[in-house]
């Protein structure tokens, strides 16, 4: 029997969830203190990674962890967050584990492996497809230390099968022609795609979500509560009796989850952006491996994403640390304007076992967040698999490794 479904977030996960749950034929109420595209969703690289599959915790990450730490580079921790940290990091200390991180990487690229696909299902039939576009992932390496440092990663992509190619200097040279001749290898997966303003895809997403039949509300919730089997939306405006509801607020979700007596090690790693002037001196994203940042070009400017920054989701953005790669970017893309317009943080929802939960938490409550650094290329799976659940459909993906309850 067709429901309402109160889908609760509008980021990637959740925009796409209410898509999908709307063309089941629900009626879809979507909830965001803010607007569309508030958190992490708005900011990030753009890149569509399909397959995938490297988790976070590799292998000799505490190793890498700690040089990047003492040398100042892309990763921090926020002394005062430290001590409430530290649980999370043991876990992913102990996800870092061989057989651990071959289990998390087999189960991300079973998500990862339907991201084209998905994105395409997704935006048939709407206005947006002209903003994505396949123009494949590009990693680029300075130095043969930092290319050999990436081999674990192209031996894990080995034994899973995903397929990239090994580009020299002058191949490099001959896909992003106008990028300084720095870098002697290259890595580059064709098959991927990128958007190039996620901000505003998810805007005309939500447009065509309306357009469709449902329902926007910006709405703060602050608990959920349930007395007599009956959902309660605390909002701060009033309260919502509700029938279902899709959790989908990132980074941000197990604050909501404390009403329902629901904890898991859900971290915030903080990435940041800024943007400089729009150029077309580049076709596609393109990370520095050695430098450890990505420049994208998007509809609004070349922005500059990094860095890794572990504290409370809501602790104040410090914005010093991406300003200071503007030299490495120059370094990189002379033809540059060198002039920062605007300056970015969101945190990326994040378990210490790199997969999401996509998990059903009780009759009527779902639960889709922790998609790391992935959200943008999962949302539209995401969203099919979770309108699977609610539908009690058999989704084709086995959901046990996503549950809730894994922790
Ligand atoms: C710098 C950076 C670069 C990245 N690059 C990529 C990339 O290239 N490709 C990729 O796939 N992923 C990338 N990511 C990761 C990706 O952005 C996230 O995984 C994804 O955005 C998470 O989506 P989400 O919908 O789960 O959460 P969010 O986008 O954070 O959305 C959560 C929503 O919940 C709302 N909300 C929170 N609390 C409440 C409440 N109490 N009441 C109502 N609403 C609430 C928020 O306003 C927000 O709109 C990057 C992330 C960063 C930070």
């Amino acid at each position: 029997m067709k429901k309402t479904v109160h889908v609760i977030g509008a980021g990637a996960v959740g925009i796409s969830c209410a898509i999908h749950l709307l063309s089941d034929g629900h009626n879809v109420v979507l909830l965001d203190r803010e607007g569309p595209a508030a958190g992490a969703s708005f900011g990030n690289a753009g890149a569509i990674v399909n397959g995938s599959c490297l988790p976070t915790a590799t292998p000799g990450i505490v190793l890498s962890a700690l040089k990047m730490l003492l040398n100042k580079g892309p990763l921090s921790i926020q002394a005062k967050h430290a001590l409430s940290l530290t649980p999370w990091l043991l876990r992913f200390v102990n996800q870092s584990r061989e057989t651990n991180y071959l289990n998390s990487a087999e189960h991300l690229i079973a998500l990862t492996n339907h991201a084209n696909s998905s994105w395409q299902r997704l935006l048939s039939n709407t206005p947006c497809q002209s903003l994505m576009v396949q123009n494949g992932w590009l990693r680029l390496f300075e130095t043969t230390a930092a290319f050999d440092a990436n081999l674990a990663a192209r031996e894990l992509m080995d034994q899973l099968q995903v397929p990239y190619q090994l580009l020299n200097q002058q191949e490099v040279r001959d896909l992003e022609p106008n990028l300084a001749p720095i870098f002697k290898h290259g890595f580059f997966q064709s098959d991927c795609h990128s958007i190039n303003n996620p901000g505003r895809m998810l805007e005309s997403l939500t447009d065509h979500f309306i357009a469709l039949g449902g329902t926007f509300k910006q709405c703060n919730i602050q608990d959920i509560q349930i007395q007599n089997e009956q959902i309660t939306l605390k909002t701060n405006q009033s309260d919502l009796s509700v029938e279902k509801i899709v959790l989908c607020t990132g980074a941000w979700s197990t604050q909501l989850t404390k009403g329902l007596n629901y904890r898991a090690p859900l971290a915030a790693e903080r990435g940041y952006h800024m943007m400089l002037p729009a150029t077309d001196a580049i076709s596609r994203p393109v990370v520095n491996a050695d430098r450890g940042f990505v420049i994208c070009p998007m509809e609004s400017g070349l922005r500059v994403t990094s860095q890794v920054e572990l504290a409370d989701v809501d602790a104040p953005a410090d914005y010093q640390k991406i300003q200071s790669y503007l030299p490495d970017v120059q370094h990189m893309l002379p033809s540059i304007e060198p002039k920062i317009e605007s300056c970015w943080m969101g945190p990326r929802p994040s378990f210490p076992d790199s997969l999401p939960v996509i998990s059903q938490f009780s009759e009527h409550i779902y639960f889709a967040f922790g998609h790391q650094h992935l959200g943008l290329t999962l949302g539209p799976i995401t969203g099919e698999l979770i309108a699977d659940l609610v539908a009690q459909r058999a989704p084709n993906i086995d959901l046990t490794p996503y549950r809730h309850d894994r922790f």
